[in-house]
Parts: structure tokens; sequence; C-alpha cells
């Protein structure tokens, strides 16, 4: 079979190219010189299929996209606190390069402006050596890439010279002692960051590493943890788009980060990573056909986070009373799907409503593939309970997944329901 991935993002690509709108960044004279018609899209699965079309290979300065994933290794470097305690986590509402910091604090409102990004550039570890700094950080988003990224050094060159608003911004930080660097060269160490040389696959492929709760969808490493995770896709949604970060949650519904250079990544948590290059930009300094691309990504594949998930409903498969080998009559609830907090409701409810429970209760979660912390917590407590009540409980679990520890007593576990109603395996 013809795979099918390819042909909807040349589809998607072909569409979007026709609008040759919007402008180039000027304001960085390499950028100026980038070719306009460059198109290219990708699409990275958490397991690590990375489905790519037109200009996908070609490669490009990170510029803003980098700003969520050096926040990412602040906070893993310096701890929440001390991160959050030099940058707010606040939108703006601000275009990106704007000269504002918090009145009372002198704070960056948030990681995502520039304000913000030379803030978090700051932080990075190692103290105070410029080289160490722009050396962590590009191999931490190589990392994220899975694979070894460079910097454009021209690209460098050309930003750097004409950096004004960034040096008036780092001064502004410096002025609030919010910054304990010179501030050139926190500007220098934040451009090259900016120049970070990587193709619209590069930025899918970064995108699916936070998809898949920081770890690499290619290379299987652990970049970040769940957690920084959280906190980055947080920014990115609130944040991520400058000032028109309301308009885009409400019409695409992806948490993302567009760069001046004409990228815009997306994250779709626990499914995929997104990445469009189209270097015409709009007002906002977002790529045009990227976003339309962003937009059709949303509407066609119901990616938008908003889209109410379908019911917990579903997470009891089957409830019915059965005679055990030993005459005895047993209740057996098979559960499934994945369980969090409404699907474990629905049990502890149901159990709860249910006035003739049988002597012995069987929970079968062969069919479970998934139980987040909370549901676990509530699958156990309902079996505690329902032995309280006086009832006999095995749970029928192969995999192991609900981690329940038989007691030798009225708590047991099986691999199988026929082992549970005492027949013989
Ligand atoms: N390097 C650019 C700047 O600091 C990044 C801006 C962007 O991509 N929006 O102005």
């Amino acid at each position: 079979m013809r795979p099918l991935i390819p042909d909807y993002l040349a589809d998607v690509l072909s569409s979007c190219a026709e609008d040759d709108s919007g402008a180039l960044a000027t304001y960085i004279p390499e950028l100026a010189r980038a070719d306009p018609n460059r198109f290219g899209v990708a699409l990275s699965t958490v397991d690590g299929a990375v489905y790519c079309t037109g200009d996908s290979d070609t490669e490009f300065t990170i510029q803003s996209i980098s700003k969520p994933f050096v926040y990412a290794l602040a906070l893993q470097d310096r701890g929440f606190d001390a991160v959050l305690d030099k940058i707010d986590v606040e939108p703006s509402g601000d275009p990106y390069n704007e000269l504002s910091l918090e009145g009372s604090t002198g704070r960056p409102l948030n990681p995502m402006i520039n304000a913000g990004a030379l803030a978090t550039h700051a932080l990075i570890e190692p103290d105070g050596d410029v080289q160490a700094r722009v050396e962590r950080i590009v191999s931490g988003l190589s990392a994220f890439a899975g694979r070894e990224l460079t910097i454009d050094e021209a690209a460098f060159e050309s930003e750097v010279g004409t950096a004004y608003r960034n040096r008036a911004l780092a001064n502004m930080l410096r002025s609030y002692d919010n910054l304990v660097f010179e501030p050139l060269d926190v500007v220098r160490g934040y451009t090259r960051q900016c120049s970070v040389l990587v193709t619209t696959r590069d930025l899918a492929v970064m995108a699916a590493t936070l998809a898949n709760g920081g770890v690499s969808p290619v290379t299987g490493e652990h970049v970040i943890s769940p957690r920084i995770v959280r906190q980055v896709l947080s920014v990115m949604t609130t944040c991520g788009m400058y000032d028109s970060a309301g308009d885009w949650l409400s019409t695409v519904g992806i948490p993302a980060k567009s760069g001046v250079s004409g990228g815009i990544l997306g994250v779709l948590p626990g499914q995929s990573g997104l990445a469009t290059f189209s270097p015409r930009l709009d007002g906002h300094g977002n790529s045009v056909r990227g976003v339309r691309a962003f937009e059709r990504f949303s509407d066609q594949m119901g990616l938008h986070l908003m889209e109410v998930a379908p019911p917990a409903r579903g997470v009891i498969r089957a409830e019915r009373e059965v005679r055990m080998a030993d005459g005895g009559l047993a209740d057996v609830f098979s559960l499934q799907g994945a369980i969090r907090f409404a699907g474990a409701e629905r049990v502890v409810r149901t159990l709860a409503e249910d006035t003739h429970l049988a002597p012995h209760v069987v929970f079968d979660v062969t069919y479970v593939f998934s139980v987040n912390r909370v549901a676990g917590a509530m699958l156990r407590e309902v079996a505690q309970r329902i032995i309280a009540d006086g009832h006999i409980v095995t749970i029928v679990d192969p995999e192991e997944i609900l981690s329940i520890t038989p007691d030798g007593g009225p708590l047991r576990l099986t691999r199988t329901v026929t082992e549970a109603l005492g027949n013989k395996v």
C-alpha cells in the first residue's frame, strides 16, 4: 500500500503554497536573503516515524523556536523555583521584541518573548562561561533533534551586528539585577542560540520529543522530565505565538512556537510533533503559510486541544455475574482502555450503586493499557473498601498494570479470569 500520511502532507503543502502573502524578516540582514518560496512540512510520531514533504531538509536558523527548549534546559539545570524567580509565565499579548518587564519585580513576563529568552539563556549552567553555555545549549538542542546541530556563523554575525533592541533588553534586565553577566555577552550567547541550524524534519522530531514526555522518539534518550515538558507546553500554549497566542489557541489549539526565519513547531501531547517552514511572515512575525497549514491540520485531523475527548463511559467493557468452580457467585467487571480520573470514577460509582454485589468480585484489567496515578490509587482503594465489606476481590492483571500485591487473604491476583473463578488453567 502507498503510505497515506505523505500524500496528505503534500496535499496540505500544495494548497497552502498558493498563498504568497507576507514578507521576509529584514531586521536580520541574513534572513532578508532567504528564498521566500521554500516550503517544508514534517510530522513525527511519538514512536519515531517521520513523514516529510517539500523543502523539509533545507536548513534555516532556529531563531525563537529555540526558546521553549532552552527554557526546558534552564528548568533542568536550575530547578523551577530559581527559574520562576527570574522569569514569569504570564502571556504578555505583546510582540516578541517588546521592551517590557513586570513593573514590581523587573521580571520578564514570560520566557517566549525576547526579554524572557535572554534571561533564560543566562540561567543555563555553567555560570559565567559564555562559550560553555552556548555549547551546553547546542548539545541540548541536538538531543531534542536527535542529531548533532551546528551554528550558522554568517547568520550569527549578521544578527549580532544589528541586535540593538536585544542589547537594550539585556541592559534593562541588568539594570534590574535580573542579569548577573555582562549584557553584551548574554546577547551574543543568545544570538548564537538563535543561529543554530535546523530543518523542518528536525523541528518535527523536537516537537515529538515533547509530545513523547521528554523522550526522543528517534534516539530513545530521556532528554527532560515529564514535569518539565508540562511546564514548557503550558508556556507554549499561552505565550508561544506572541500577540496572536489567543487567536492561535482558539483557531488551531495546538501548543506551538514560531520563529522569525519562518519555522513553526506544534506539539500534540502523546501523539505527534508537527513542523512547517516558509519564510514569509504575517504582522505578528509568524509564517503565513505555516499558520495556514496548522489551521488545516487542526481542522482536518481533529487536533485541537479543546476538542472534547470521548466520554469515559467505555471503561467498563462488561459486567456479568457468573458461577465459580466451587459453586459460589462472582461479579466480574471487565475494564478496558486508558483509565484516568473520570474512568475510575465510573468504576467507583458503579460499585457504590451495586447493592447486590456477589461474595466474590473480579476486576479484569487484561484489556486496560494504561492507568494514571490517581486512577490506580482509586481502583486499589475500591478493592480495599469492598474487602472491608466482607467480599473477596481478585484482580486479573497479567501485565501487573495496577501494581497490586496479593495479601494471601481476600485480595488475590491472577493472570486469567478462568483462574480467578477457580477453574484449572
Ligand atoms: N533572534 C531573533 C531575535 O532575537 C528571534 C526572534 C524570533 O524568532 N521571533 O529577534
